[in-house]
């Protein structure tokens, strides 16, 4: 059977069989000033649901630089430097941005998370719900 969804770049191949646990537009400032995009589609995975194809090497790099003992780590292929998952220590979730790590399909997502009005960006009027966090009945999942 053919893998729901694939990602990565030329060294690094990314796949996931299972869909997202969660899917958002994400309004916060890491993802900010990593992406360098004013939002940011993310897709959270089961840990053990994204899967990487042999062992290929990745840098690691704290997500948030402001707080480097975070959970979430950057990974990016070693030869071209493609951001390839976000990787989470405590082996909870995958977090994969679409667009920026080369993955397919990209699914809409389905509200927006971390809105900050102080930050005096409009509040998204798309018709989708509008979180200052998660969604609310998002549960992280146990360590796997
Ligand atoms: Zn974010
Ligand atoms: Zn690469």
């Amino acid at each position: 059977m053919a893998d729901k969804y694939t990602g990565g770049c030329e060294h690094v191949h990314t796949h996931a069989d299972h869909e997202p646990i969660d899917n958002h537009t994400c309004h916060c400032s890491v993802c900010k000033s990593v992406t360098g995009q004013p939002t940011t589609h993310v897709m959270f995975f089961k840990h053990g649901d994204l899967k990487v194809d042999g062992k290929p090497k990745m840098n690691r790099q704290p997500f948030n630089a402001k707080n480097p003992e975070g959970p979430l780590e950057l990974l990016t292929c070693e030869k071209c430097g493609t951001p390839i998952m976000l990787d989470d220590k405590q082996s909870r979730i995958r977090a994969i941005v679409p667009n920026l790590m080369g993955f397919k399909p990209d699914k809409a997502a389905t509200y927006h998370a971390f809105y900050d009005p102080a930050t005096g960006v409009p509040r998204p009027s798309d018709g989708r719900a509008v979180y200052e966090g998660l969604r609310l009945e998002f549960v992280w999942p146990k360590p796997s």
